[in-house]
């Protein structure tokens, strides 16, 4: 008999969508944000989250302290600049994967 090959698993799909809360602070996210925020890959969301407009600085600088809510399918951040503190929002488009139309 053979024998049975422990199921490898690669570990993406284990990956609790939330383990988003745990790595990022004062994240609160509504839970339809939160969803939605979870559909983006992680990459893509670190790069989202160190790119956000400041008109203060104006640079692009790193959302510190952010929430999240859902607008039309896409996620909201609001925070503050990690630079001056002055507050950024990002608009994060995730409406394009799921073209659910409203
Ligand atoms: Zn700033």
């Amino acid at each position: 008999m053979g024998v049975a090959a422990p199921r490898s698993s690669n570990g993406w799909a284990r990956r609790g969508r939330l383990c988003i809360f745990a790595g990022m602070s004062d994240g609160e996210f509504t839970a339809k944000a939160g969803a939605l925020w979870g559909t983006i890959p992680k990459e893509a969301r670190a790069r989202i989250l160190a790119n956000v407009f400041c008109v203060k600085c104006r640079d692009s600088v790193t959302i510190i302290n952010f929430n999240g809510e859902e607008r039309n399918g896409d996620v909201i951040l609001k925070g503050a600049c990690a630079k001056c503190g002055h507050e950024v929002v990002r608009v994060v488009e995730t409406s394009e994967h799921d073209n659910s139309g409203n």
